[in-house]
């Protein structure tokens, strides 16, 4: 398995929803049901939140 280069690792950053915070970004998890097992993670390419989708 090849290691994701920038313009993926881009890609991936901008089809995810971005949040201002990690609490945000839990919140929002909770909200779609989904919080159970994700987490958010600071993204080094926007320099905000997404959510894992694991
Ligand atoms: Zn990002």
């Amino acid at each position: 398995m090849k290691k994701p280069n920038q313009e993926e690792r881009r890609r991936m950053c901008t089809r995810k929803r971005r949040y201002r915070s990690q609490g945000d970004a839990l919140e929002a998890a909770m909200l779609a049901g989904a919080g159970r097992g994700r987490t958010a993670y600071l993204c080094p390419l926007c320099r905000q939140w997404h959510l894992t989708s694991g």
